[in-house]
């Protein structure tokens, strides 16, 4: 954001007479290099002064906050195609510049402004809402008001009337809440929220396919992660794009190899360009589940991507180009080394830009590649060849022998682990214990191949793991066990006492974490605790342990609240913030995403799931921040790695969710 004080003010920014979020009549933004535009609608509207603009590209401080006014004026703005309303805009505002056209700016100020500019103290999903299922909004009223009434975004029309609940404390976020609940609203449309004393909150729509287009953008992710390859988003997002990077890749020193490795596809991990075996291995593997547990739903889903038309689902399409990295990661002896990065992270520069050399890096020492790696890797390309059997053939039996040989070198280098070898400061990705990797490998080799091998080393060890499917804590990449015990399960494994615990162990920790998400004041199954570094994973992947649960017993209330945590996500949380780049009306804007700060546009590349809160402010821009409540410790800053970076194995629950609700329609 712009670092002056200089400002720009708009009031009052409601026709209501309501408060935004920085005074009761008055809306700021910062501005840069404008000097200070006032307008108050208390004395009719007052051009103070106004510096001419030098240059048509530093419009965008100015056009950027108005765009955000999410005016009744721009109610034709749609969130998945930004450039039209934001074109007007920066369009009037240019004009300007001209210094002839101030009653043109005033106009598109004036007719934002008493539209009614929303307040984050209303809450909702901005993508929106099911209509069949239950539909809330939080209120953070300092008036405690009693009421709240729906209003259809086109007209203003009132569609429903109705009582906010008594107030709740959440101790998390320090919020006092009332719950706004209109699900007896199931007629499709867009539509905003309104408190007497609050305020209006964003748009929000009601239909069946509100997670279309979220589920698009967040799939259509990897394709802007994808290495070595150029880019382009295409004309809906114009300007995205990198050209092919990566290209050249070496064997590092401690990868008991020398010279040249060919440096070929995958997704760079996060933020940074790194490919990551152990984080690839969760990503790929939840999204490989997504295809195979909502696949019926998926199989038509265009993502655009430079293959689509080929007769494989997308989805599909997208997973293969990591897939194929993974595979090159293969030693010959069926090890495989634990990631491909340089020493050290680049600057923030695009990916073509970055020169320094791609590393295979092993453990420094005999036999160089890491168990943990080696264990997802078998995993991932075991449920790979299940997926693209019916497309091709070829492809499958190949991951299949891949995972078999992975699987043989476990079974000779059980224990491991990989740390970073001397002069490497990229992600460790550490792992203290394989074991789970090993177990997830033997259930996903067991399902693809139907090998008594397989299953036999499951039968053995999967007991030790039944207690990582608890309520509080569920699977990421450092614990993937749950993913072996419900591949069991879901593959209906022969031993049917084995199939019954797991499922038994499954359906109860869904129902704790039904209750206590159900007694949330944001209904949300994240506790206290779970405000970690990448918290919004951990909540997708809630949502992603009730849909599996799910699968294995329906129950509606499952799937009900794996979407309340969606809610959270899009929308529905102490900020008003979607932490989903360019989805909703109030999106965040900074990630720590090199390629978003490459570009340099307006808005980040879409479709990202922020990290989000982190109690453990572990950068320099969150130690700035006053210790608070844990689920307000959270800058969307491009600086804030700890709380505002993405990361592919975030994105994948997230897909995993959005398929959900898509099939749960
Ligand atoms: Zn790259």
């Amino acid at each position: 954001m712009p670092s002056s004080n200089d400002s720009i003010w708009l009031g009052p920014v409601s026709g209501l007479g309501t408060a935004g979020p920085a005074s009761p009549f008055l809306l700021s933004w910062p501005l840069e290099a404008f000097g200070t535009l006032r307008v108050s609608a208390l004395f009719g509207i007052n051009l103070i002064f106004f510096k001419g603009i030098a240059e048509p590209q530093a419009i965008d401080s100015v056009s950027k906050p108005l765009y955000q006014t999410r005016c009744v004026a721009c109610k034709g703005y749609r969130a998945a195609n930004p450039s039209g309303d934001y074109l007007t805009a920066r369009a009037a505002l240019y004009s300007v510049s001209m210094k002839l056209a101030a009653i043109s700016l005033i106009s598109v100020i004036s007719g934002c402004a008493f539209g009614g500019s929303p307040t984050t103290d209303i809450k909702v999903d901005q993508a929106g809402y099911l209509p069949r299922s239950p539909k809330l909004a939080m209120v953070v009223s300092h008036t405690l008001a009693k009421d709240f009434s729906v209003h259809r975004a086109a007209n203003d029309a009132v569609v429903f009337h109705g009582k906010l609940a008594e107030p709740a404390n959440d101790p998390d976020s320090g919020d006092l809440i009332q719950t706004a609940d209109f699900t007896k609203l199931d007629k499709p449309g867009k539509y905003y929220l309104e408190v007497p004393g609050a305020g209006r909150s964003w748009n929000f729509a009601i239909g069946p396919d509100v997670f279309a287009r979220p589920f698009y953008l967040a799939m259509r992710s990897y394709y802007g992660q994808r290495c070595g390859t150029a880019v382009d988003l295409g004309p809906e997002f114009p300007g995205y794009k990198h050209a092919a990077c990566h290209l050249e890749g070496a064997y590092h020193t401690s990868s008991g190899k020398t010279g040249p490795h060919i440096s070929a596809k995958g997704w760079h991990d996060a933020g940074d360009y790194g490919r990551y075996v152990v984080n690839s291995g969760i990503s790929t593997g939840t999204l490989l589940w997504t295809w195979e547990l909502f696949g019926g739903r998926l199989q038509q889903v265009k993502l655009d991507l430079p293959e689509s038309g080929n007769g494989t689902p997308d989805i599909l399409n997208e997973i293969r180009w990591n897939l194929d990295w993974m595979l090159s990661m293969q030693d010959e002896d069926g090890g495989v080394w634990h990631k491909q990065t340089s020493e050290r992270f680049c600057d923030f520069i695009l990916p073509e830009k970055d020169t320094l050399i791609s590393y295979v890096i092993g453990t420094g020492k005999e036999p160089y590649k890491s168990s943990c790696a080696t264990g997802d890797f078998a995993a991932v390309m075991a449920i790979a060849s299940r997926a693209y059997w019916p497309f091709d053939a070829a492809y499958a039996e190949k991951c299949l022998r891949a995972a078999r040989q992975a699987w043989a070198w476990l079974e000779k280098n059980p224990d491991v682990l990989f740390h970073n070898p001397p002069g490497v400061s990229t992600g460790d990705y550490g792992d203290r214990d394989c074991a789970d990797e090993h177990l997830w490998a033997a259930a996903e080799l067991w399902r693809a191949s139907g090998d008594q091998a397989f299953e036999r080393y499951f039968l053995e060890h999967f007991g030790a793991f039944r207690k990582t499917l608890k309520p509080n804590g569920p699977p990421d990449w450092g614990n993937v066990a749950p993913l072996a015990l419900w591949s069991y399960a879901l593959g209906h494994g022969k031993n049917a006492e084995a199939v019954a615990a797991i499922e038994q162990d499954s359906v109860s920790a869904a129902q704790q974490i039904v209750e206590r998400s159900s007694r949330h004041p944001y209904r949300i199954s994240l506790t206290s605790a779970d405000y970690v570094w990448g918290s919004n994973g951990v909540a997708a992947n809630y949502s992603l342990q009730l849909l599996v649960a799910n699968a294995l017993r329906p129950d509606r209330r499952f799937v009900e609240t794996a979407l309340d945590n969606l809610h959270y996500l899009l929308g529905r949380n102490t900020f008003s913030l979607s932490w989903v780049t360019q989805v909703g009306d109030n999106p965040y804007h900074h990630p720590h995403h090199r390629p978003s700060a490459g570009v340099g546009l307006a808005e980040p590349w879409p479709g990202l799931l922020s990290g989000g809160p982190n109690r453990g402010r572990q950068d320099a821009a969150m130690r700035k921040l006053p210790n608070g409540p844990p689920a307000r410790m959270y800058l969307d800053e491009q600086a804030s790695y700890a709380s505002n970076e993405v990361a592919i194995n975030w994105n994948a629950p997230l897909v995993f969710v959005l398929a959900g609700a898509l099939a749960a329609n």
